[in-house]
């Protein structure tokens, strides 16, 4: 059922606590754990502890939670003292994006200068 833990996605074995995690921000519906191939001095990922497939996907069934997600997102800037210098929020939407994992998350990045442009 929409919503429901799968049994093969890695982000709901890590909300089970099934893989490891450096998790540095949770609440009642969130996570927020360092990426484990980073891309920039500070990124973390935030994803709602709900399953669904991508950000879209969330934000069409549970409003609520999506909005929690952007700001878990910035609170994660902030702890991280990225939010001076600017830093971005990225949601890979599909395999021809980049997405890898299909359970809905946010990319937190920042603590160095980042490229201009959107691609
Ligand atoms: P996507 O490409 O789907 O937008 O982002 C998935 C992200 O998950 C990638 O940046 C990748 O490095 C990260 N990732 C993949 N496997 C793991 C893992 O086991 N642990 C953590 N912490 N991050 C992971
Ligand atoms: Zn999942």
């Amino acid at each position: 059922m929409a919503g429901e833990a799968q049994p093969d996605c890695l982000f709901c074995k890590i909300v089970a606590g099934e893989i490891p995690a450096t998790v540095v921000r949770e609440t009642e519906r969130t996570v927020a754990f360092r990426d484990i191939n980073p891309q920039a001095p500070t990124h973390v990922l935030v994803i709602p502890k709900v399953h669904y497939p991508n950000a879209a996907a969330l934000a069409a069934a549970d409003p609520a939670v999506t909005a929690e997600l952007l700001t878990e997102a910035g609170r994660v800037a902030e702890d991280e003292k990225i939010d001076g210098n600017g830093y971005r929020m990225i949601f890979n939407t599909g395999a021809g994006a980049g997405q890898t994992v299909f359970h809905a998350h946010v990319h937190v990045l920042g603590g160095a200068p980042l490229r201009e442009g959107l691609v």
